[in-house]
């Protein structure tokens, strides 16, 4: 064995490669306990707020590693603690939850979990985007860098993020002194799973990087009554389909096209039977952007037409619109994107670590950076490049996060999340910035 260690230790000297850091080897070793906590998470989700066991579970697993760990930080959250000397703290962030998802992976350990949601009603649970890989991956990245702490000096912070679906559990750990009962980490990283890229591709973007999400109701009213006689009614179905398209507009003909945005109707709530034309008409609506100005252009925009459907219509009053909390914009540290980038190429190899375009989709993430810690949010590819070849043959997508067929090509996405976790955690304790 010694000798093989040794010989190996040339051979990296040979090569360039850093000396310091782990072996695919040592991570091959780790694959069956750590699938066989992937499914057991998966099997089992919780979601936003509700997760307890998934919680517990990590809790465990972290204190037999010998992590100082505290729970219920953000209501139900973790942090572990791992000392190791004089350094910087770096911290590693997974999501603990859920989504309301009914999952059709046909997966053996697939979830049939039904529950009741905060709100009170029955919903399917699925691990629909991954969490339960990320949590698996920064398990095996807790326990690499316990057994080669020899290697590294610092804090070590992992941090198991409660509700991030719902965008409001970074928040909630930040308000309950993650930055202040805990040491103020230096450095914030997190890796999450992504359906454009091959399994086990690690994606970079420096700067904005996903986008900002708004999710307000509109409701529409009208006077409702019977079906045969619609001319002794004002008709909110009829209202709410005009505003619908009209909706469309914003984007293609009051937005400039290099100002990213989305505007979907994700949902329509009216009536209750065919005969009958309801009161009322609530819109779900969901909008993406890059910048707080064009949120609130979109918004006005968005009251004005809707405004206009109802007066258009004879509306007995005008629509009313709830205005939930906004999420931000994650901003990847410039300075600090280029550092661990640098570092996981030269470990990994350009081919397996590739810059990538910003997306559309939110993360509460954002609010790390925010708290004033450079922050830095990396996507790693889970899908086989086979089913990525069929998908660009057919036009077809792959399912991606959040549909109920999406289940992570585990084993090559898992290693190589653990991979390039390690290797960026090295990086940032022992290089100084
Ligand atoms: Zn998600
Ligand atoms: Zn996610």
């Amino acid at each position: 064995m010694q000798r093989v260690g040794k010989f190996a230790f040339v051979i990296a000297l040979l090569a360039g490669a850093p000396v310091s850091g782990q072996t695919s080897a040592e991570i091959d070793a780790y694959f069956p306990d750590l699938q066989a906590l992937y499914q057991d998470i998966h099997r089992n989700p919780e979601l936003a707020f509700q997760e307890v066991q998934t919680a517990a579970k990590l809790a465990a697993r972290l204190k037999t590693l010998g992590y100082d760990v505290t729970t219920a930080v953000g209501r139900t959250g973790i942090v572990g603690i791992l000392k190791n000397g004089a350094g910087p703290t770096v911290m590693l962030r997974t999501e603990l939850d859920a989504l309301p998802v009914a999952e059709k992976t046909g997966a053996p350990f697939a979830s049939t979990v039904v529950t009741k949601n905060l709100a009170g009603a029955t919903v399917p649970v699925m691990h629909a985007c991954g969490h339960d890989l990320h949590m698996t991956a920064v398990i095996g990245t807790a326990r690499w860098m316990v057994e080669h702490r020899q290697q590294w000096h610092g804090t070590l912070m992992l941090v198991g993020q409660p509700a991030e679906e719902s965008t409001s559990g970074a928040e909630a750990m930040l308000k309950d002194g993650l930055f202040t009962r805990f040491p103020r980490p230096d450095y914030v990283i997190g890796l999450h799973d992504d359906d454009s890229m091959p399994a086990g591709t690690i994606g970079y973007h420096a700067g904005p990087f996903r986008a900002i999400s708004i999710s307000p109701t509109l409701t529409m009213y009208g006077r409702g009554g019977h079906g045969a006689m619609p001319f002794n009614t004002i008709d909110p179905v009829v209202m709410a389909a005009r505003t619908v398209m009209a909706l469309q507009t914003i984007v293609s003909r009051e937005n400039d096209p290099m100002d990213p945005v989305v505007l979907t109707i994700g949902s329509i709530h009216g009536g209750t039977q065919a005969n009958v034309i309801p009161d009322e008409v609530s819109l779900g609506l969901n909008i993406r952007t890059y910048s707080d100005e064009t949120q609130k252009r979109i918004l006005a925009a968005v009251t004005r037409i809707a405004r206009a459907e109802a007066a258009a219509a004879r509306a007995p009053r005008e629509p009313t619109m709830t205005m939930p909390e906004s999420g931000h914009v994650v901003v990847n540290d410039p300075a600090l994107t280029k550092r661990v980038a640098a570092a996981l190429q030269k470990a990994m190899g350009q081919q397996q670590v590739i810059e990538m375009p910003a997306k559309m989709t939110s993360e509460d993430f954002a609010e790390y950076g925010r708290a004033g810690v450079p922050a830095l949010l990396l996507h790693i590819g889970a899908v086989s490049p086979a089913k990525l070849a069929e998908s660009k043959r057919t036009g077809i997508p792959v399912p991606a996060p959040h549909s109920p067929e999406w289940l992570p090509d585990l084993e090559p996405t898992l290693k190589a999340a653990i991979r390039g976790e390690t290797i960026a955690l090295l990086d940032l304790f022992n290089n100084a910035g």
